[in-house]
């Protein structure tokens, strides 16, 4: 038998992408469309059904196509996706009722505060460690129900079909065969109880959604179904599936109780492997299911810090600081320090562990001799900061406290970020040769239902360091600056 190969479908907010990986985990091919996303009005963010579909569809056929041969061995397919977007369909037509409404839209924040002020958010927060907020899926769903002619009856009458975007892309491979999604996914819902691990009866009850609508939840290695031959002319399993950050979070081998991982794109999502044991936060951080396998649950901590390699762009294309965000690394080494300048990049609200909705950015400590190089510099520093007011967090919440975190995400490029990252947290960085952890975590789950991979461990020694950042600051240093942040978030709020 050939080498085998593993297609890993990543669905994300900005593109649709498809990779291929052989066994050891390394890329041999990627194609990807970019996405558009619609803003029919304020705080309204939407996409394309049709697009998402089409695009992967787009996207795998033209790995296949470039080579074939390789295609051939390839054992098994694996999807990670945007998590909690949601999609509605018609079960008879396979159609969407409506766009697929994006995890950023705010569309339902009055609904929530309705709930939140009907005394509710504890018992939700209890049962699926989210917040009541319109990120997740749920009022998202209820909303579809009222809004769309029909909808409610539709919905009642079993014909109705409600999934995540690795839900709506497994219908449609299926060729509307499997109606399926996996455990991670459903920790986003807003309805799925992850400390019984089942679609909760009474949170299905608040949002009023009925549960003829919801997918078969499965283990994140699972029989997810069979792509039909119509669409890559063989017919191909569907072994592995899981949300992005999770994905990452399998992409990195975090395994073990304590570890992190730590995204750094557009925003950052950093999460804990805390064990098999549920705990709800007293930090406003998430709890959520880190993956699982063979029926066992490990959870993970969750802490999202909305805007990071976003404060870069912002500097690039609003402040024309630079060309390229490369160029944001020799500026702020151009200067040895941020001369008193701290930049809180708060542009849609503070996330955790503050959860500060209406917060805005701030840049202070502005003197006569501050330049751009200290407001580049002081971007870069914030996302040391905000990572170690998380990890604060994390280890209030009784999460550990880690021994090493694993980051990747545009920003690790950055060399003065990822030191000065290390030296904020006192910890080393390690940032792994294959960088997209989203997409191999998929690959690797996949690889394990096949039998590619013969357990956890054998994913775990294939993990391997690119470049490691070891902490070189003096502690009054260390705590001198961070003290000045304090003040600069507490001033802002
Ligand atoms: P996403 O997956 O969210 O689209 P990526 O992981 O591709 O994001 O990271 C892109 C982000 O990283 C951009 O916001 C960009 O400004 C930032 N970025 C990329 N390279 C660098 C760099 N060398 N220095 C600073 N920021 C960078």
């Amino acid at each position: 038998m050939s080498d085998p190969y593993l297609l890993s479908i990543d669905q994300g907010t900005t593109s649709s992408r498809a990779i291929l990986f052989n066994k050891a985990g390394n890329i041999i091919s990627v194609k990807q469309k970019e996405l558009p996303l619609i803003y029919p009005c304020k705080g309204w963010v939407e996409q394309n059904p049709e697009d998402i579909w089409a695009d992967t569809l787009w996207a795998c056929q033209a790995i296949m196509t470039e080579h074939p041969d390789k295609a051939k061995s390839i054992a098994s397919i694996g999807i990670t996706n945007q998590r909690e977007t949601t999609i509605v369909w018609d079960r008879e037509t396979g159609k969407p009722i409506y766009n697929a409404i994006v995890w950023q839209d705010r569309r339902t924040a009055d609904t929530c505060a309705d709930l939140k002020e009907e005394g509710l958010e504890s018992k939700i927060t209890g049962k699926t460690g989210l917040l009541l907020d319109p990120y997740f899926s749920a009022t998202k769903i209820a909303w579809i129900l009222d809004t769309v002619d029909d909808a409610r009856e539709m919905a009642e009458d079993g014909r109705l079909a409600f999934g995540t975007v690795d839900s709506f892309l497994i219908w449609r491979l299926t060729n509307g065969k499997r109606h399926v999604t996996d455990v991670t996914n459903a920790s986003r819902t807003l309805l799925y109880n992850i400390k019984t691990q089942k679609w909760d009866k009474g949170l299905l009850e608040i949002f009023d959604i009925p549960e003829s609508m919801l997918p078969e939840v499965l283990d994140n290695c699972a029989d997810f179904g069979l792509v039909q031959s119509q669409h890559f002319g063989r017919v191909l399993p569907i072994g592995g599936v899981a949300g992005d950050q999770q994905a990452a979070l399998i992409g990195q081998a975090c395994f073990a109780p304590g570890m992190v991982k730590s995204t750094y794109g557009t925003g950052c999502f950093a999460l804990m492997n805390i064990g098999d044991t549920f705990k709800k936060s007293k930090n406003r951080l998430l709890t959520t299911t880190g993956y699982r396998l063979n029926g066992e649950t490990t959870y993970a901590i969750e802490g999202a810090i909305f805007v990071a390699g976003a404060a870069i762009q912002w500097l690039r294309d609003n402040l024309n600081f630079f060309e390229d965000a490369s160029e944001s690394e020799a500026m702020a080494v151009s200067v040895a320090d941020n001369n008193g300048v701290y930049f809180v990049p708060a542009f849609t609200g503070l996330g955790a562990p503050y959860w500060e909705p209406e917060a805005q950015a701030m840049i202070c400590g502005l003197t006569r001799e501050s330049t751009k190089a200290h407001i580049t510099r002081a971007a870069l520093e914030a996302q040391a900061y905000q990572t170690l007011d998380l990890m604060d967090a994390f280890v209030k919440d009784g999460g550990h406290d880690p021994d090493v975190i694993r980051a990747d995400g545009g920003l690790v490029h950055n060399a003065f970020m990822c030191q000065f990252l290390s030296d904020m947290l006192d910890k080393p960085i390690e940032i792994p040769a294959v960088e997209e952890t989203t997409a191999l975590g998929a690959a690797y789950l996949a690889g394990l239902q096949a039998g590619v991979y013969n357990g956890l461990d054998d994913i775990a020694e294939r993990w391997s360091c690119a470049r490691a950042y070891s902490p070189d600051m003096e502690e009054e240093t260390r705590d001198g600056l961070y003290d000045g942040w304090l003040t600069a978030v507490e001033r802002l709020l």
